[in-house]
């Protein structure tokens, strides 16, 4: 097979990590989420730790931070046959610290409303345990507030609150819009819509995908 490398943006709350997952799944490479990485419960790395503090007050983390624990993942040997990349790169510079490591096949740009992410962002919760997610329109748990997997408490992170996506939103305009021109320029850049439903969104990318690897 041929090595694959996939990245997916969007706005907070476009579905990037769902639909990454299914790309994952589809195709048998790794789905890398910056995000998850960088949340893990790891307190005996320090870089994990500040990480989480940035996240927490709805900053982005610094590059450097994010730069030494993504280079040490793609450098994991189940990334051979590529991998779906998903919370980075988030601007120019960090695309062009990805392109010094990797090239980069497609980048799919999930495309949806800003009313749209405000109302599924604040719907989320997750696991304060496992981490499992969970959502209260699309995808309640069977108790409310309790993890369906470990039995914990359901909790809102901090940067799903209202504000702090307000404050999200402003500096993924601000970032992403470059960053898409970026690599439209480089003739990989293919827009979906994300305002559909997980399925609809899923289909469109599988078509994609199909015609991509043909
Ligand atoms: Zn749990």
């Amino acid at each position: 097979m041929k090595k694959v490398n996939i990245i997916v943006i969007g706005p907070p709350g476009a579905g990037k990590g769902t639909q990454s997952e299914r790309i994952s799944g589809e195709l048998g490479i790794p789905h890398i989420s910056t995000g998850d990485m960088l949340r893990q419960h790891s307190d005996l790395e320090t870089e994990h730790g500040m990480a989480r503090d940035y996240m927490d007050r709805g900053d982005l983390v610094p590059d450097k931070i994010v730069y030494s624990i993504l280079d040490h993942r793609l450098k994991k040997r189940d990334t051979e046959n590529g991998f779906v990349l998903d919370g980075f790169p988030r601007d120019i510079s960090q695309a062009r610290h990805l392109e010094s490591m990797e090239k980069i096949d497609a980048v799919i740009s999930l495309e949806v409303d800003k009313n749209n992410v405000i109302r599924r962002l604040t719907g989320r919760r997750i696991c304060d345990s496992c981490g499992k997610t969970f959502h209260l329109d699309y995808k309640p748990p069977v108790k409310e507030g309790v993890c369906d997997k470990c039995g914990s408490d359901l909790v809102q992170r901090e940067d799903d609150k209202k504000d702090v996506i307000e404050q999200r939103l402003k500096k993924y305009r601000d970032k992403t819009l470059p960053l898409k021109e970026f690599y439209r320029k480089k003739g990989v850049l293919r827009k979906v819509d994300g305002n559909k439903d997980i399925e609809a969104v899923w289909n469109d990318i599988k078509e994609m995908i199909e015609e991509f690897l043909r």
